[in-house]
């Protein structure tokens, strides 16, 4: 029998430390698990999950406004936001009893409660229990960041906006990366005035730069009211809403404020300091390839390690930290060209290198293709669909794949795995087009647009 309470416990109850518990107790490892919130984390509560349906939702009206292109007798009558948060709200509750389900049956011990650390190998809850354990698995996620000035307290992240009780008439999003993007397109489709300012010179920054333009464009075209170069100066409360003063001279008032300017790894007060846990400048929790801590008991796995901060990798990374200790199979998470994609409207789907990235790297030859969609144009749509492919000229291997059109989203999963495998340009070539799609322009590109 082992001197301690369990052999792993994991702190915090998201795609990483779910994946871990789970996995681990499979192995037959005896595992405890603390989540101070509600089972299933960031993604399943308040990411992903809301936000993609959110995505849903605030989609239908253009796909009625289609359908009338197309012949139907179809019109829109407003948006039922009770109805609404009413549905998802079950729909969060049937998935968290679902995580909790899981972790049941895998034998999983789970605490509702926040967790610290002690030592090494102790844990101290906030139902007053403490816990030993030979392994702790630190899975706390990260936070929203909003930068400090006058009136930053009358703003909402995402943590609070899948709670709002009424549909705003009019939002201020403040930030430029995915996130506030996303937010952007979907009030914008559900019916909300949209205003996003981005400090920055265009929005999405890390990703291929003719794509981030291609979806700031069409942003714009659908109705959002962006002003790149901007940030607030200051706000205050209003009779009928926020009132903000922006970098540009733009003054006006907002039912709500939302700020997506960044997120930071939640690792504050966690008791890592107190014990030695190398930490970087940004807060986050250093480990090796095996997501292990300088402190040989404790590992470190998703978004509080700030490595790539999306779910699957959280999951992989879970899923490959608890296989290396309790399965007898060391393995790594792969970091190497992880496919992903932008829930803006349109989508944007992207994988390995961008094009800016790629010409550092050596001669590459650019394809690209710009074109107005079939169903598009047919339901009088000006909106443009983006195909672009970055290939290493010595090599002929595609080295980034940057979609931007309707499910951008599931076809980058699929040009992910020819990517991952290798793929040359003539391996696209050889591959017959699949008529009539959008995507066929992908294995039909036949001269480069440029090369560098
Ligand atoms: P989390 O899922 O954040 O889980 C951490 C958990 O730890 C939380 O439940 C928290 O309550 C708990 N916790 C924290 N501290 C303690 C403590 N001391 N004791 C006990 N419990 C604690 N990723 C994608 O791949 N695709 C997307 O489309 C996508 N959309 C997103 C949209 C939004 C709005 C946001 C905010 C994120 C989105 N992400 C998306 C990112 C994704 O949600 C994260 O990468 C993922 O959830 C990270 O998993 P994790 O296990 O590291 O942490």
């Amino acid at each position: 029998m082992s001197q301690f309470d369990y052999d792993l416990f994991v702190i915090g109850g998201g795609s990483g430390g779910v994946r871990a518990g789970r996995i681990a107790a499979e192995h037959g490892a005896r595992v405890g698990l603390a989540e101070e919130y509600r089972m299933g984390g960031t993604c399943v509560i308040r990411g992903c999950v809301p936000k993609k349906l959110m995505v849903y939702a605030s989609g239908y009206p253009g796909q009625v406004h289609d359908a009338a292109a197309y012949g139907w007798d179809a019109e829109v009558h407003g948006f039922n936001w009770t109805k609404f948060r009413a549905k998802l709200d079950a729909e969060l509750d049937r998935l968290e009893a679902a995580y909790r389900g899981n972790l049941d049956r895998s034998g999983v011990v789970t605490h509702n409660a926040r967790a610290v650390l002690k030592d090494p190998h102790m844990v101290e809850l906030s139902d007053g229990q403490s816990f030993t354990a030979a392994h702790i698995l630190v899975a706390t996620g990260g936070r929203p960041f909003v930068p400090d000035f006058p009136g930053s307290d009358l703003v909402m992240t995402s943590n609070e906006v899948f709670k709002l009780d009424q549909q705003p008439e009019s939002i201020l999003i403040v930030g430029g990366g995915y996130i506030a993007c996303e937010f952007a397109g979907i009030f914008n489709g559900l019916g909300t005035e949209v205003t996003q300012f981005y400090r920055g010179a265009q929005v999405l920054r890390g990703f291929d730069d003719e794509a981030r333009g291609h979806v700031a464009d069409a942003m714009q075209a659908r109705g959002v009211e962006l002003h790149l170069g901007c940030n607030v100066m200051e706000m205050r409360q209003v009779e009928d809403g926020i009132w903000v003063k922006a970098s540009n001279g733009m003054e006006q008032v907002f039912d709500k404020v939302l700020y997506a300017t960044g997120r930071k790894p939640n690792s504050a007060g966690l008791g890592l300091e107190e014990i030695g846990v190398e930490m970087g400048r940004n807060g986050e929790i250093k480990v090796d390839d095996y997501s292990q801590t300088n402190i040989p008991s404790i590992f470190a796995v998703g978004d509080v390690t700030d490595r790539v901060n999306l779910t699957p990798v959280a999951i992989r990374e879970g899923h490959a930290f608890a296989d290396t200790v309790f399965g007898g199979t060391p393995r790594k998470a792969d970091h190497d060209l992880i496919p992903s994609a932008v829930f803006t409207q349109p989508e944007l789907g992207t994988v390995g290198l961008t094009e800016e990235q790629a010409r550092d790297e050596g001669p590459i030859e650019v394809y690209c293709a710009s074109f107005r969609p079939m169903q598009a144009l047919f339901a009088g749509h000006e909106e443009r669909v983006l195909m672009k492919l970055i290939v290493c000229a010595d090599t002929r291997k595609v080295l980034g794949v940057h979609l931007v059109g309707d499910h951008a989203g599931e076809l980058i999963q699929l040009a992910g795995i020819a990517v991952k495998m290798g793929a040359t340009k003539e391996d696209f070539d050889r591959t017959m087009a699949v008529h009539p799609t959008m995507a066929e322009e992908l294995v039909t590109m036949k001269t480069p647009v440029r090369t560098a």
